[in-house]
């Protein structure tokens, strides 16, 4: 594994963002639980996405809909059929197994044994829901979130007045039997996705608007809200899929890439570390089309405006919630050397930082001082997200929270109790300035955008 990459892993467990799953167990392969540090890091993505996509908009609603759905589902969507398959080889020596799309070489990377021809290897999981195993019973965990959105299409158009042009956002939980599962949370069986599916006019709609002038505009809109929160400009870019790479049900797709420290496999042809980090898809009427078919429903819409019936077009915006706090990780972890120590720290967007505010009483054996850091914790806890820390030297207690990524530090010391005033320390440019405590909630709502 790459030196970042390690450096990654092992923060990430060391102070409580990620462990490997089942972990007294032995692990279980690719997969991996979010501790209390990981957590926070994941549900801020997912509020900012949700904000970004859903609060903030008035043509977006959101949906929750069941990871467990009828399999005639699948059949529809094509994913029970060789669409949504990867095509495998096996290596005739070691017998290690690779994705066909992934391996660059005519035999085995590992040994250069021989591989055997390709073999489909279809993706979804199977289940079964009910007490018994047997076919009537076969059910599938989810591939995406997706397929929940259009099979409620007409739910929605009937119950919340939305009208074309609009979008349904959803974050879930998806399944795929990955083959080659790997580099951490960026590949694995188990993952969650954020996905918004965006139905409108396939002509072009009053306004003279395109469908490829939407899916241009998804494109810049998911750019944005990356770089928007403190992703660096320079590690994310866009690639195009090549017709023959495209997925069955895509008339067009552009991924939005990020140069990993490894190569992901399939990724840019741009090499390197390039891989995927969200898809924008153009589904054409593929999905409402198949659904309508399959189902015997009319999933046609009346367009009052255009005064006609037709399938929308959808455009898809796919991102993965864990391959994006590996990015949020990566990008915003630095090494940077201060009084010839080194300090560690990862420079979280404010909105992202699983901690917001670290309060440190600067010694802890002076009961006083002790009392006033309460004090400011508990006045502070209710709006953010804050942590009490008196273990340790001051110079430990801000490299940990350096190392965990909180913004600001806040230290009463013996200025404070005759002054009523703390210190703020800034993560980022480690100055500290000093501050009234009546000011606090005011300044750090500021700092904190809201
Ligand atoms: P890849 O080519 O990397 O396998 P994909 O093209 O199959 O990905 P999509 O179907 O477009 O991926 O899924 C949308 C997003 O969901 C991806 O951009 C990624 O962020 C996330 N995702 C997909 N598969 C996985 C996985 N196995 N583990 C973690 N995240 C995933």
């Amino acid at each position: 594994m790459n030196d970042l990459m390690q450096k990654i892993v092992s923060l990430a467990k060391r102070r409580g963002f990620i462990f490997p799953s089942s972990e007294i167990y032995g692990g279980f392969s690719s997969c991996y639980d979010y501790g209390p540090l990981g957590v926070e890091l994941k549900n801020n993505i997912k509020r900012a996405w949700w904000q970004n996509m859903v609060w903030s908009r008035a043509d977006v609603v959101g949906l929750d809909s069941s990871i467990l759905m009828s399999p005639k589902i699948w059949e529809a969507s094509g994913h029970l059929s060789a669409g949504f398959a990867d095509e495998l080889v096996e290596c005739k020596a070691c017998h290690k197994r690779f994705r066909k799309d992934h391996v660059e070489t005519p035999t085995c990377p590992e040994c250069g044994g021989e591989f055997t021809a390709p073999k489909k290897f279809n993706l979804m999981m199977k289940t079964y829901a009910g007490v018994t195993e047997d076919e009537s019973n076969l059910a599938y965990l989810r591939a995406e979130t997706a397929q929940g959105i259009y099979v409620n299409f007409k739910n929605i158009v009937d119950t919340m007045r939305v009208k074309i042009p609009f979008g349904v956002a959803q974050i879930g939980k998806a399944f795929r039997n990955e083959i080659t599962p790997g580099n951490f949370i960026f590949r694995t069986r188990e993952f969650e996705q954020m996905e918004m599916q965006f139905f409108i006019n396939p002509q072009p709609d009053k306004k003279g608007k395109t469908v490829k002038q939407w899916f241009e505009y998804w494109k810049k809109e998911r750019m944005k809200w990356y770089k928007g929160h403190g992703i660096n400009a320079r590690n994310l870019q866009f690639r195009k899929h090549k017709k023959d790479e495209l997925a069955h049900y895509a008339k067009a797709a552009e991924d939005i890439e990020y140069n990993y420290p490894f190569s992901s496999g399939g990724g840019s042809a741009s090499g390197g570390g390039w891989g995927e980090l969200e898809g924008i898809h153009d589904r054409g009427d593929w999905d409402l089309s198949n659904h309508a078919k399959h189902s015997g429903e009319d999933l046609t819409y009346f367009d009052e405006g255009a005064n006609k019936k037709y399938i929308p077009n959808i455009i898809e915006t796919s991102a993965g919630a864990d391959r994006s706090t590996l990015v949020f990780l990566l990008d915003a972890y630095q090494e940077e050397e201060v009084k010839g120590e080194k300090r560690v720290v990862l420079k979280f967007h404010p909105k992202i930082a699983p901690i917001k505010i670290a309060v440190l009483p600067l010694v802890k054996n002076k009961p006083k001082l002790v009392k006033f850091a309460r004090r400011v914790y508990e006045d502070l806890i209710d709006t953010f997200p804050v942590m009490y820390d008196e273990v340790g030297s001051i110079g430990r207690r801000y490299r940990r929270q350096d190392e965990i990524g909180t913004p600001y530090a806040l230290t009463i010391d013996f200025e404070s109790l005759e002054k009523y005033t703390v210190t703020l320390r800034d993560r980022d440019s480690m100055k500290q300035t000093r501050h009234k405590v009546a000011e606090l909630q005011d300044l750090l709502q500021d700092k904190l955008g809201g």
